[in-house]
């Protein structure tokens, strides 16, 4: 799940950056508002951790903006100053939730959750499904049959990716730039390897079989019919 964060003081925003990376999230840090707001519409993110005093645009102009260009994406406002009046103004403005600074990470963390949690019409869109497969974003685990299935980094992101386009042929070049960050290099056998091994994880010993190679266009995962 991709959070973006809005924040211009150094300090705070590597040490956001590197708490969420490491609680599994993929992260994009803008330190400006401009530069958060530039992201925010052109990037697919699940969360927005927004700073209010940020230098140019603050953190109220670029909610407004979101906003106003129709933009849902949950936003966990931060702000440094206790006052009803601030609170009030970014919940107004259509802020879902707020942390005042300075605030510990572990509740900045559980408040980003229950904001993913609660999703953007109310379904819960962080764990997903197939037959009996499971995939929990959050806790970052994976059961089928509820068995627990141990998966590398890579692996888990493979098997969201395709979890998520689930029924969709999803070609070598799509999976090497959303999972791997890389363009495709035909030389490279390194999706098949792992697709292999991710299919060794969730598919022997388990009926139906999920993940499909489809020759010459790639990998799906889908119920047999
Ligand atoms: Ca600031």
């Amino acid at each position: 799940m991709k959070v973006l964060i809005v924040e211009d003081e150094t300090k705070t925003g590597d040490y956001l950056r590197q708490g969420l990376t490491e609680a599994g999230f993929t992260v994009d840090l803008a330190r400006s508002g401009a530069d958060g707001l530039y992201l925010a519409q052109s990037g697919d993110y699940a969360l927005i951790i927004l700073d209010v005093m940020l230098p140019g645009l603050d953190g109220w102009q670029v909610l407004e903006s979101l906003r106003r260009g129709g933009s849902e994406v949950p936003v966990l406002f931060l702000t440094a100053r206790d006052q009803v009046a601030d609170r009030v103004r970014g919940l107004e403005l259509g802020a879902d939730d707020y942390l005042v600074k300075p605030f510990a990470f572990a509740e900045l963390l559980a408040r980003a959750r229950t904001l993913l949690r609660r999703g953007r019409n109310g379904i819960d869109a962080t764990v997903l499904h197939a037959a009996d497969l499971e995939l929990d974003l959050l806790r970052r685990r994976v059961t089928r049959s509820g068995r627990r299935i141990e998966l590398t980094a890579k692996e888990f992101a493979l098997l969201e990716l395709l979890l998520q386009r689930q029924g969709e042929v999803l070609p070598r070049s799509l999976i090497a730039s959303q999972v791997w960050d890389m363009n495709f290099d035909s030389d490279t056998n390194v999706i098949e390897v792992a697709i292999r091994r991710l299919r060794g994880k969730v598919d022997d010993g388990f009926e139906p079989k999920l993940i499909r190679t489809v020759r010459g266009m790639g990998y799906v995962l889908e119920l047999p019919e």
